[in-house]
């Protein structure tokens, strides 16, 4: 190597050695990474992709449970204490069970699955929560079945059929989760409502209430 060559690489080293100093002073040391929230609440729209849930004239219950989701996505992303975790975010099919891990691995704490109901009689119709039937009697989840399901009655002006329980995926977590059942898609006013927005928007609203409270419950029970 000649001096010219030597000189070259030198002034390259010193190029190189200037840029990353100044690239690192730039970082500020006061942004540390986004802090987890303190209540990571894992929705779940229910069904999607090849499984389309009930289907009741031309109206899929995939598409609306993702829809409300998507909605309460926001109102508990601004909650200062809370975050959203949801299970799918579009149109595609998740394995019960991967919901689940999906959930967990994302540090949830509370399980919320979105669904329509449907049934053989159209007279039918109003909210209801459901909870897994191996939940014991002091199970937490019982608590934030009867307040979700009363809370979106309230907002919705939704029958409140109450808490039901009966073997769900809901098994495969610890945490709190339940089911909720924001209507009847077999009811002809119901499933109207079902397809407007604003309803969707009552809805999330009532599930938010009954997260508050439920939150708040637990802060103010003793473990
Ligand atoms: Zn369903």
């Amino acid at each position: 190597m000649n001096r010219r060559v030597i000189f070259g690489l030198a002034l390259v080293a010193v190029g190189l050695l200037v840029f990353f100093l100044v690239t690192s002073l730039n970082r500020s040391p006061s942004s540390p990474a986004p802090s987890q929230p303190e209540y990571v609440i894992a929705l779940d729209a229910g069904h999607g992709g090849k499984d389309p849930g009930s289907s009741v004239d031309g109206v899929t219950e995939k598409d609306i449970n993702l829809a409300i989701v998507k909605r309460l996505q926001t109102l508990v992303d601004e909650q200062e204490d809370m975050g959203a975790f949801l299970t799918r975010t579009v149109d595609v099919f998740v394995p019960l069970e991967e919901r689940i891990s999906r959930a967990e691995a994302a540090g949830a704490t509370i399980f919320i699955s979105v669904h329509a109901n449907s049934f053989t009689d159209p007279g039918v119709h109003g909210v209801e929560a459901w909870v897994d039937d191996t939940r014991p009697d002091g199970d937490p989840s019982w608590v934030l079945a009867a307040m979700v399901v009363g809370a979106v009655s309230q907002s919705t002006g939704a029958s409140d059929r109450g808490v039901h329980s009966q073997e769900l995926y809901l098994h495969h977590t610890k945490m709190p989760a339940i089911s909720i059942e924001v209507g009847y898609m077999t009811n002809p006013e119901e499933r109207e409502l079902l397809l407007d927005p604003d309803y969707h928007q009552k809805i999330a609203e009532g599930i938010l209430a009954g997260l508050r409270q439920f939150i708040d419950w637990t802060e103010s029970t003793p473990e």
